[in-house]
């Protein structure tokens, strides 16, 4: 089994970086990264003043919470870097990926576009890959990752993902429930996987 951190102390969060987000989308975002604060774990992600994932920063960091935002050069200022909280800049989406995966011990998935997909879909995959077994929580408002679950199974069906793959991840509908989730670790189920037949 690839990386599989002995302790939770630093939590990744994917989610969008659009201000046109529900608003009810943004405040969860808030309300998450306090709650992160709350319980001693440092907050890592992209860097950004914008959208779910400034919400998150800037409450985790309002009520003394650590903050690690990682940065690419090119997106400082279109994604308006935080500039209050610690930031590392690197020079490719890749690298930023890279180093999310290095400094993270668990993942949280708030609703996001085709940059969060993007980044759940890699995630994902090296789980299926048993290049990790991070905990993955996702924050399902309004079943908003159904359609993506959905897809997911259609692959298991057509016999192209194993079916312990469905249970690489948590879902919860409420923020409160984000953290005990990551705490709880992942499904026993879902490791490993490689060698499961499809
Ligand atoms: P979005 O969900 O599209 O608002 O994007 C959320 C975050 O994902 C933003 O910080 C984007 O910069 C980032 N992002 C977009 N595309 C990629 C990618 N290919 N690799 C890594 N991060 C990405």
């Amino acid at each position: 089994m690839g990386r599989t951190p002995a302790k939770l102390d630093s939590v990744c969060l994917f989610c969008g970086s659009s201000d046109a987000a529900d608003p009810r989308y943004l405040r969860a975002a808030a309300e998450f990264g306090q709650a992160l604060a709350r319980a001693g774990l440092r907050l890592v992600y992209g860097g950004g003043g914008v959208g779910l994932m400034g919400a998150a920063a800037r409450a985790a960091h309002e009520v003394g919470g650590r903050v690690l935002g990682i940065i690419p050069d090119f997106l400082i200022g279109k994604e308006r870097a935080l500039e209050t909280v610690e930031h590392v800049v690197v020079t490719s989406m890749h690298q930023r990926k890279q180093l999310f995966f290095e400094e993270s011990d668990g993942f949280v998935i708030m609703p996001g576009g085709v940059g969060t997909l993007e980044e759940v879909i890699e995630l994902l995959s090296w789980r299926r890959l048993d290049l990790h077994a991070m905990p993955v929580v996702f924050y399902n408002p309004d079943n908003f990752w159904g359609p993506l679950f959905a897809l997911f199974q259609h692959t298991v069906d057509a016999k192209l993902t194993p079916p312990a793959f469905m249970d690489a991840w948590t879902v919860v509908d409420t923020v409160e429930d984000i953290v005990p989730a990551l705490l709880a670790g992942p499904k026993a189920g879902a490791s490993p996987m490689l060698t499961s037949v499809t």
